[in-house]
């Protein structure tokens, strides 16, 4: 029995490059069709993010007039994450397989088949990962490349040069569900999963029509996103400042000594200066600590999953045979 395949397409005002990406998803289906690796009742599932052109009414008339093709349509806008996570849930009833892809078409389609034979193979996530970023800007390069290094550094395991390509078994994509949280940053919470995972690689090309939906201020708020929902290390961060310019506070505490014993010192300057920096130092220390105790809630109230069961094989109890 062939895997029955769902593509989950976010689409944000997307009405230029719908036609040509209803037809290409089309050809794939069909081609993995051909070759064994999808079931012929394999499905395009369109998730029309709120758009405010005609996106919808496009998906609309596709869902009647082209095969394969399903759509979801989401009362208002709620951002690319969450309109995937929307689309990902309606597909995980239908599907064995998801692949979760741009409605610009800029990753490649034609991995698509790649991805399918490693899940083939028993992966269940393939992620689809850019081999050069040629046709980016040099800013959106530098800034990309820059986000990555952050988040690994703050503790978020995110693949590089990874986006929002990739394909997912049912049960990888039922435990991502699992996740509640409201802010999902769906590219930092996948390498937590666990099972088999396998890359493929492939040229990301240029936008062929329409514009980027993530100007700088989004992509700004997305990587503040991606670390503030990963990372409490920031907070700890303030508390190890206090301990730093507690010790500046002893070598600023001997130097004004010593001009208040030599004389030089001004009335009134040496009590300031000591006063200034013991303040500051044990303010920034009392915040860092607070900080913890807010960083242990914020943990908490995510309420993720403590841990995922892959298998469990448990014996049939012998005596009970007796
Ligand atoms: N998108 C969305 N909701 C939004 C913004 C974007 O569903 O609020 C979709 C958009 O239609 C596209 C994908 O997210 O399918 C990625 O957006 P885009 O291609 O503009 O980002 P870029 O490739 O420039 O990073
Ligand atoms: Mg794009």
């Amino acid at each position: 029995m062939q895997p029955t395949l769902g593509i989950v397409v976010p689409c944000y005002n997307e009405q230029e490059v719908l036609h040509d990406t209803i037809k290409e998803l089309i050809r794939v289906i069909d081609s993995l069709i051909e070759k064994n690796l999808a079931s012929a009742s394999s499905k395009i599932f369109f998730v029309d993010d709120g758009s405010r052109d005609a996106t919808w009414s496009l998906i609309e008339q596709a869902t009647k007039s082209q095969k394969y093709v399903c759509g979801v349509k989401l009362a208002g806008n709620v951002g690319h994450q969450n309109a995937l996570i929307a689309g990902l849930t309606a597909a995980t009833d239908f599907c064995d397989v998801m692949i979760s892809i741009d409605a610009d078409l800029q990753d490649d389609v034609d991995v698509i088949e790649g991805m399918m034979v490693k899940y083939a193979q028993g992966s269940d996530i393939v992620y689809g990962v850019r081999k050069s970023r040629d046709t980016d800007t040099f800013f959106k390069k530098n800034s990309a490349l820059l986000f990555y290094k952050l988040m690994n550094s703050l503790g978020a395991k995110t693949v590089y040069n990874h986006a929002d390509y990739r394909l997912m078994s049912k049960r990888a994509v039922d435990q991502l569900l699992a996740y509640p949280e409201r802010n999902m940053f769906i590219r930092g919470v996948v390498p937590l999963i666990g099972f088999r995972t396998d890359t493929v690689t492939y040229d990301r090309k240029a936008r062929t029509a329409g514009e980027s939906k993530y100007p700088l201020k989004k992509m700004i708020s997305f990587a503040v996103d991606g670390i503030t929902s990963f990372s409490v290390r920031p907070i700890r961060l303030i508390f190890f400042a206090g301990l730093l310019m507690l010790l500046a506070t002893i070598s600023v505490s001997i130097y004004t000594l010593i001009a208040y014993f030599s004389g030089t010192a001004l009335p009134g300057w040496t009590s300031l200066m000591l006063s200034l920096w013991f303040i500051g130092s044990l303010l920034l220390i009392a915040l860092g600590i607070i900080g913890e105790y807010i960083g242990k809630i914020y943990i908490e109230v995510k309420h993720r999953p403590r841990f995922l069961i892959e298998k469990c094989e448990v014996k049939e109890n012998s005596d009970s045979t007796k």
